[in-house]
């Protein structure tokens, strides 16, 4: 191993490490400007027009068109439907989404009782948990998703025979919730009432971004004009009246803002935008405080509180809304929220939340993230990921996408068994005892998972008007609307390895900047153009090569990859002796099953159970990456010598090896971790409390 031992996560920037080069200005008195000339734009469009959705996406320039309705965006994602993955790493199991998770998780939807309510049309009020109900219409939009990449009649029939129900089951003024707590036909006195448990606006989200995204995959329009009812319902109760309301559980913000997009319907945004302005005043209404983001209006926060995923889908939505209207007390708001947690209650390998807090969330508490007590819900992690992409674009900073990667390569890729029919509820950064993935209870996170993994794609190219943005790197080829349109065939073994190629093929000869990410691990890099060696500045963690580019040119960049033994920063006093390795994106982790110690006299005989504790990582230790093409999917393992304390006899080397964090749990069950101790200590000193049970062991507090 090259002894380049150092501290490296993402908080470090906090300590002045050199990733400070990735924060950038944000140019606060041009976006000012913008945003007084934009602010007296916003006003409400007379009706919904559906018709205007089935135009936009038939469009070859919907992209450019919805850009236009977000001027405070920098650039446009290339749509996951224009990228094909060629890859190991995501290919593959895209494949086992489509072929075995989306049966898998539906076959227990449906056993579940998911849609029962909906199927009593109209809908009814009733005293049943409406989580069946609800992540039944989550589940919708992941299907979609999948389809969306790779069209398959039985889940499109499976789609179409939900909608049905869901349509029939809706009010004939468009309310759409069913469940406890929430009105139904019958009960419309109690609908939208202020409840800090009420799923009623998050059910909308899902229904408009199911409706979306089923559109835009088949051209089916009746799931959207049913969803553009629902939207039209909830504006009609809540603008222009005085009512005192706030969301218990965010996510229509997202919905409303991609709503607007397509549609060009102010309505939408300008909801969106009285939703987000009812936190945190609490007039005639209870206070849902942190654990809603409702303690104080969205512009006077500062650090991220609460339960994850409603901090993450509301912060993401918020973004958006930014976007569009160029608010820039939101926008500070915003972007130190982000800050606040990368930099503060971030875990390693890109999951935030501690258990302990009970609520799902995050720590009231700055750096203080023990490795025993981590949460990690994986709908947070995929919120997250959504965010840091939208943060990027608000900003053009690489930094939010360095720890998008983070996120991707190791909490989320671990969310989902390889074989695809089980999940992480929790993402863990260590485990003391036996555990294995949920599978038989595929509650929210299901749908969040498969979603990203169908849309991975989606989040690796850019455009602007300059030029393209390769935001990711993989094995993939994407049709870039750029111009008349630019094939970009990118080769490479990433994660495994650095070496990347994109071959770009104009339509015609066109001039434009291709910007390449130069990832926050990399500590050096060349970068070559049709063999001659190009001289990039680096800006905002961008390579740009200008070039007037004619088919088959070709782009080489090398991102030499280290085994790296990495370290937190001294404020989070937990990791004081601790070490992990890291090489390229991707963490690593130490299986019990992967020590090579005769002495298995610590080994309980009767249950899947091992200290890890008196194991340590000292200062140069020796470790080498062997690709195994045929392990656990095809991956690159550290091998060599740890440590392991004695209290009778000198420590003695031992054999193991690490695997990716993101393929855990893929074997026999056991004790994971991802943090070993840094040097010798007394045995005492690493006794961290073990981690977190199973999870069948320890339900969370809520499911949703
Ligand atoms: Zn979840």
């Amino acid at each position: 191993m090259k002894d380049e031992s150092r501290i490296c996560h993402p908080s470090a920037r906090v300590a002045g490490c050199d990733h400070d080069r990735r924060a950038g200005d944000h140019d606060a008195a041009s976006i000012s400007r913008r945003t007084v000339l934009h602010a007296a734009a916003i006003g409400i469009a007379a009706s919904s027009t559906p018709g205007k959705l089935l135009a936009a996406v038939s469009e070859p320039d919907a992209t450019v068109e919805a850009a236009e309705r977000f001027p405070f965006f920098q650039s446009t994602p290339v749509s996951y439907r224009k990228v094909q993955m060629q890859d190991t790493f995501w290919a593959p199991r895209q494949k086992i989404v489509r072929e075995v998770t989306v049966p898998w998780a539906t076959r227990f939807y449906d056993a579940a009782g998911g849609l029962d309510e909906y199927k009593k049309a109209p809908a009814s009020y009733h005293a049943k948990p409406q989580v069946d109900d609800l992540v039944t219409i989550a589940f919708t939009e992941a299907m979609a998703s999948v389809v969306g990449l790779h069209r398959d009649p039985a889940i499109e029939s499976l789609i179409d025979a939900w909608a049905k129900v869901l349509i029939k089951g809706q009010g004939s003024d468009g309310y759409l919730q069913t469940g406890f707590p929430q009105g139904g036909a019958d009960h419309p006195e109690k609908r939208w009432e202020p409840q800090w448990y009420s799923h009623e606006c998050w059910t909308v989200g899902k229904y408009i971004e199911s409706a979306i995204a089923y559109h835009e995959a088949t051209g089916n329009a009746a799931l959207y004009e049913s969803a553009v009812r629902a939207a039209d319902n909830m504006a009609a109760a809540f603008l222009g009246t005085d009512r005192a309301y706030a969301p218990g559980h965010a996510e229509i913000e997202q919905a409303l803002t991609r709503l607007y997009g397509l549609t060009g319907n102010k309505k939408y945004l300008q909801l969106c935008g009285w939703l987000i302005a009812q936190r945190g005043h609490h007039e005639r209404r209870p206070n849902f405080t942190q654990y809603s983001q409702d303690h104080t209006p969205l512009e006077n926060q500062r650090t991220i509180e609460g339960h994850a995923v409603r901090a993450a889908f509301f912060f993401n939505g918020a973004t958006e809304y930014v976007a569009a209207t160029g608010n820039m007390a939101y926008r500070e708001a915003l972007l130190a929220v982000w800050d606040d947690f990368e930099k503060r209650k971030m875990y390693l390998h890109g999951a935030g939340a501690n258990a302990s807090t009970k609520n799902e969330g995050y720590s009231t508490k700055p750096y203080f993230i023990p490795p025993s007590d981590t949460y990690g819900e994986s709908c947070s992690v995929v919120a997250n990921f959504q965010w840091a992409h939208n943060l990027f674009r608000l900003t053009g900073e690489a930094r939010y996408l360095d720890t998008a990667e983070r996120m991707l390569y190791n909490a989320f890729y671990a969310s989902l068994s390889l074989q695809g029919d089980s999940y992480f509820y929790c993402n863990y950064a260590e485990v003391g005892e036996a555990t294995r993935r949920w599978t038989d209870t595929p509650y929210c996170c299901p749908p969040n998972i498969v979603k990203l993994f169908s849309k991975v794609g989606g989040f690796f190219y850019s455009t602007d008007r300059a030029g393209i943005w390769v935001k990711h790197y993989g094995a993939s080829e994407a049709d870039i609307p750029f111009g008349v349109g630019v094939k970009l065939i990118q080769r490479t073994d990433y994660p495994w390895s650095g070496d990347i190629t994109l071959r770009v093929e104009p339509k015609k000869p066109t001039t434009f900047d291709l910007r390449l990410r130069l990832p926050a691990w990399a500590t050096s890099h060349s970068l070559s153009v049709n063999g001659r060696t190009v001289r990039s500045e680096v800006e905002k963690g961008w390579l740009t090569v200008r070039g007037h580019w004619k088919a088959g040119d070709e782009v080489k960049l090398s991102l030499p990859m280290n085994i790296v033994r990495v370290t937190m920063p001294p404020q989070f006093k937990e990791y004081r002796n601790l070490a992990a390795l890291e090489r390229g994106p991707i963490v690593y982790c130490l299986e019990q099953q992967d020590i090579e110690d005769e002495n298995a006299s610590f080994m309980a005989p009767d249950r899947f159970y091992i200290r890890l504790d008196p194991f340590y990582i000292p200062e140069g230790a020796s470790f080498s990456a062997e690709h195994r093409g045929d392990f656990l999917g095809g991956v690159t393992v550290l091998v060599g010598h740890v440590q392991k304390i004695n209290t009778s006899t000198r420590d003695s080397p031992v054999r193991v090896m690490f695997v990716p964090y993101g393929v855990w749990n893929n074997r026999q069950p056991g004790a994971m971790r991802i943090w070993l101790g840094a040097r010798k200590v007394p045995l005492i000193e690493t006794m961290f409390p073990l981690g977190p049970p199973g999870p069948d062991a320890t339900p969370p507090h809520s499911i949703l």
